[in-house]
């Protein structure tokens, strides 16, 4: 998920390399590593840390040759540390390859390669595709035969480049689900998962497709179908972009970016977890007592998490800002507990502190966490990753729709071991589940409404969301978006409080935003929609039902989905009305003021 940059030519390659790392930093990374080679000699050097330190550690630019590979890792698999760090080899030293994804079958694959006596040294996923291709080596005369062998084999997302010893005067590039693009230049040519890592060289590029790998040599590049070998015509493309546009792929804002990195985050969550969610869920089947605790946009996602539970599970959970629970309520669990901790950075203060007062009173503890490694997935008894990759942008956006797909593969799950929920309804749910990133690239597609409708809403000085069910969580994060970028002042409303006390605070024209997913509250939320109007409000709706068109001034409509579904696309206009408000406002939505990414103090 993070960086690569590879080289070729006959410059030095080290030096390229380290440059184009340092070109990749803003992606996020914990481990950086290097391979060159020079003749049929390899030479890899790679460790956790920052860039700039590794390059007086490792001594990076003085490693021979002019061809090369560099990486920025962000862990998926296996804590970032100097072994897991990127390049990985195969037993004999002579394949040497980085990779950004995941592969999802690795755990299936590496038992097989065990048994044929392979030797690892890494827990990566990553390391298996090296393993791979010298297995492949052996039946096949040609190295790039046994790579393309190699490749159908494996299973998820892969960007890579590798390097074979007995081949000194080409590289390979490999692009599925991740993304790669060549740089071509005069006598040298470059591969890189992102243009600003070769910009400052060439802004020629070629961008490989899903399913393809390049053959790069300095003065000549081919690229050809994984599945057949087939050669592929590509055309090489001029890129004017700035360094900076080119870091945010052409988006003004890293916000804007992963707002649209949605429905691949999703997938990747998806995808991701498939493999291990059953055993997690039949491990936590078991407690009758579920505490969710979190803090901001993830204690928004413990809310769904609260709503699903309910409905699939038939369990009802406490939820509780972590905040709350380390003062008030820890000392209340025990072993009979479980709780799950949901934390993007998994350093968040509050909630780390909540995790060790659970595990000190005896309850399990689960962490549905981004950041691998992190402190939070070493006080947990078990995690899941939400595999979105780094979030660069303060206002957590992709961080929060993949916490919501793990939530909903984990109560899925739980509720087929306790059989809770019919089992066609669940089957139903986990086949739609699977539909939901092109829902939500079908609700990125009103980016232009949306932007339209943020212009009338510049002058606002308050808002108002409100939601029943499954929709109030999407609510609360509604207005947790557009306050956080936006500065206008919103609440998050459950609609049936909505007379108990806020609705004297509506005037003329006062926008209220209604969640408002097809369900068993649906008739209930237009009421409240109705009343809000008739003291002036200006409806703005966000729903797939036909009755809606009768009390909305502002349909935002979505794709039909399961009301359980909904949170994960109903969130994306939501986020882009708040993003464009801030824009409108002359606010930086990358960097809000007086917030940080993660919260590591109290
Ligand atoms: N899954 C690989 C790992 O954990 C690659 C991660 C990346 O894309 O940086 O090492």
């Amino acid at each position: 998920m993070c960086g690569i940059i590879g080289y070729i030519g006959d410059g030095r390659a080290c030096e390229i390399i380290v440059k184009g790392l340092k070109r990749l930093e803003y992606r996020g990374y914990d481990s950086a590593g290097i391979v060159t080679g020079d003749g049929e000699r390899l030479y890899i050097r790679k460790g956790a840390g920052r860039i700039d330190e590794l390059v007086q550690r490792l001594n990076f630019l003085e490693m021979p040759g002019n061809r090369g590979l560099g990486h920025t890792r962000w862990a998926t698999h296996g804590v970032p540390n100097d072994t897991n760090a990127h390049p990985h080899r195969d037993c004999t030293g002579r394949i040497a390859l980085v990779h950004n994804g995941i592969i999802e079958n690795f755990a299936e694959l590496k038992e097989e390669l065990l048994k044929r006596g392979h030797r690892f040294e890494s827990d990566t996923d990553s390391e298996v595709i090296a393993h791979l291709i010298e297995e492949e080596l052996k039946f096949e005369g040609s190295f790039e035969e046994a790579l393309r062998r190699a490749l159908l084999r494996l299973k998820g997302s892969f960007a890579l480049g590798v390097v074979y010893s007995g081949e000194p005067d080409r590289i390979y590039f490999v692009r599925n689900e991740s993304p790669l693009v060549l740089g071509i230049g005069e006598g040298e040519n470059f591969g890189a998962s992102d243009v600003p890592a070769f910009l400052e060289y060439t802004n020629k590029v070629v961008f490989l497709d899903d399913g393809e790998y390049a053959v790069v040599k300095p003065d000549s590049w081919e690229v050809k179908k994984i599945k057949t070998g087939e050669r592929v015509h590509k055309e090489v493309k001029r890129i004017d972009w700035s360094l900076e546009m080119a870091e945010k792929s052409g988006f003004p804002h890293f916000m804007l970016k992963e707002i649209f990195e949605q429905p691949k985050a999703v997938m990747d969550a998806i995808h991701g977890n498939s493999g291990v969610i059953a055993g997690i869920a039949k491990e936590i089947a078991a407690y009758d007592k579920i505490v969710f605790v979190a803090m901001g946009t993830s204690y928004h996602a413990a809310l769904v998490g609260k709503y699903l539970f309910q409905r699939l599970v038939k369990k009802v959970p406490i939820v509780e800002e972590a905040s709350e629970f380390r003062y008030e309520f820890g000392d209340l669990v025990d072993e009979k507990t479980l709780v799950i901790a949901i934390t993007q950075s998994g350093e968040t203060a509050d909630t780390l502190a909540a995790m060790k007062l659970a595990k000190k009173r005896g309850a399990k503890v689960l962490a549905i966490v981004n950041v691998v490694g992190s402190m939070a997935t070493r006080i947990a008894d078990m995690t899941l990753y939400t595999h979105a990759g780094p979030e660069i942008g303060v206002a957590a956006t992709k961080t929060y729709t993949t916490q919501l797909a793990v939530l909903t593969m984990l109560t899925i799950e739980t509720a087929k071991f306790l059989g809770t929920t019919e089992r066609e309804k669940l089957l139903m749910l986990e086949e739609e589940l699977k539909k939901v990133p092109d829902a939500i690239s079908k609700a990125l597609e009103l980016h232009g409404v949306i932007k339209e409708l943020a212009e009338t809403l510049t002058s606002s000085r308050d808002a108002f969301y409100i939601g029943r069910g499954i929709g109030f969580p999407t609510a609360l994060e509604g207005a947790l978006k557009l306050k956080e970028i936006s500065y206008i002042h919103a609440e998050g409303l459950s609609a049936g409080e909505l007379k108990h006390g806020p609705l004297a605070l509506l005037e003329e024209g006062v926008p209220v935003v209604a969640v408002a997913p097809t369900g068993k509250t649906l008739e209930k939320l237009i009421s409240n929609v109705e009343e809000a109007k008739a003291r002036g409000a200006r409806a703005i709706v966000v729903g797939s039902s036909e009755a809606l068109k009768r009390v909305a001034d502002t349909l935002i409509a979505m794709p039909p989905l399961d009301e359980l579904l909904s949170p994960m696309v109903y969130v994306v206009p939501l986020q882009l009305m708040a993003y464009h408000l801030a824009v409108l406002r002359g606010n930086d939505p990358d960097k809000p003021r007086n917030l940080a990414k993660s919260v590591t103090v109290e």
